[in-house]
């Protein structure tokens, strides 16, 4: 066992790890059984049993088969829940499908079927709660409107903060406090562990889109909630009985990039920093969405420890630049998703945020950016050229280089 006094980059490198040494392995090792021998048919059934009804395979029955358990996501389930201080963590195939299986969870046969959900948030978690798909009605609200949104049958509070693509931090112990006995569930995505632990300011739920930061290459598709234990087992049947399983190949790669996160995100979140504020400076930029240069919440530093590495800018040239700038960048990819160790841009209100409701979409001028582990002056300089291709203004200096204090 790892000690339960290490520091949180000591946890990030071995967590989850603990039983390697007596498997004799060093590397995490990748369980690709679809099935597993059976002991014998009593013992196979109550272990079977065990983890239909979400608990934990049976020693002496084995864990019979993957959709019901995979030792390499356990192994990944046990080192984030110990990241988001949680008592537990259940992975599936996406983010979507944790949150699909959060709201099946707390909604199925319990009688309620109302969600509050606090705007803005990720375009296909605003999409889903909106479509009655999963057969619940939304409210959707700011984030002073939660007390007043709930009814007698609302199962849950959703909230995202750092919000995707507007950077809106929400105060997560307020909102707690807000939703009384409503469990509240905090999309945890933009801060990951290393900047935020919801649970420590109340949050019941903690989801991932693992496909983010966690993962970190930008080559795995994952979803996680770290919870407690009555939640997580809960969580389990749905994934047991819906099949929304993460594959253990997929599960590997998340926990690989959990080594790396802590400097990743550190690292990542300083070229945010120095970029932020040199968009700040130029004219083509109407202003820029980013904790660290504008937080009138003040909650970093408080609730959260650092600012993170997203932002988006509001172009003065609107969508028309938008189209330019996300076309003529050259070290950015023009591409969704984010958290990766290479920075992307891309449109939220025709892309992430397509489905959302007119009255709630982002606005046209806006483009989000999720910065990466490049030098932060090449990732200048590829956006002042690309701002350049706007027409409006064209940047030159002396060194091909612009000065990031500018
Ligand atoms: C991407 C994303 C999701 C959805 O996760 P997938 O892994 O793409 O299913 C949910 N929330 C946020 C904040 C995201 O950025």
């Amino acid at each position: 066992m790892t000690s339960p006094f290490l520091q949180l980059d000591s946890i990030a490198v071995h967590a989850g790890r603990e039983d390697l040494t007596a498997l004799g392995v060093h590397a995490l090792p990748i369980d690709l059984s679809s099935t597993n021998p059976l002991p014998d048919i009593e013992a196979g059934g109550m272990s079977y049993e065990s983890m239909a009804t979400g608990g934990a395979p049976l020693p002496e029955g084995g864990s019979v088969y993957q959709r019901l358990w995979n030792p390499t996501v356990a192994r990944l389930e046990s080192a984030l829940a110990r990241l988001e201080h949680a008592e537990e963590a259940v992975a599936f195939s996406s983010g979507m499908a944790a949150l699909t299986a959060t709201v099946l969870a707390l909604t199925g046969g319990t009688g309620k079927r109302h969600v509050v959900a606090v705007r803005p948030m990720y375009g296909g978690t605003d999409h889903l709660l909106a479509s009655g798909l999963l057969g619940v009605e939304t409210t959707f609200c700011a984030p002073d409107e939660i007390t007043a949104s709930l009814r007698p049958d609302t199962a849950l509070v959703v909230l995202e903060t750092p919000a995707n693509p507007t950077l809106d931090l929400v105060d997560i112990r307020a909102a707690v406090t807000a939703a009384g006995d409503v469990p509240v569930l905090v999309d945890n995505t933009f801060a990951t562990p290393i900047l935020q632990n919801p649970v420590d300011a109340g949050a019941a739920l903690v989801l991932h889109s693992a496909t983010k930061y966690l993962g970190g290459h930008g080559d795995v598709v994952a979803g996680i909630v770290a919870c407690g234990t009555e939640h997580a087992a809960a969580l389990r049947r749905v994934r047991a009985v819906t099949g929304a399983l993460l594959h253990p190949l997929g599960a590997y790669l998340v926990h690989r990039g959990l080594a790396t996160l802590p400097i990743r995100v550190r690292a990542q979140q300083d070229g945010a920093r120095r970029i932020a504020a040199w968009l700040a400076t130029h004219p083509d930029v109407a202003r820029v969405h980013y904790p660290g240069l504008d937080d009138p919440s003040g909650l970093v530093g408080r609730q959260m420890r650092g600012p993170g590495a997203m932002l988006a800018i509001r172009l003065r040239g609107g969508y028309d630049q938008a189209l330019r700038v996300t076309s003529s960048v050259k070290l950015f990819t023009h591409a969704v998703s984010l958290g990766g160790v290479d920075s992307l841009i891309q449109h939220p209100a025709a892309l992430t945020h397509r489905p959302v409701a007119a009255e709630a979409r982002p606005t046209a001028d806006l483009v989000r950016l999720s910065i990466g582990l490049e030098d932060h002056e090449d990732l200048i300089a590829d956006l002042d050229q690309a701002l350049g291709q706007s027409g409006t203004r064209i940047h030159a200096t002396t060194s091909g280089i612009p000065v990031a204090a500018r």
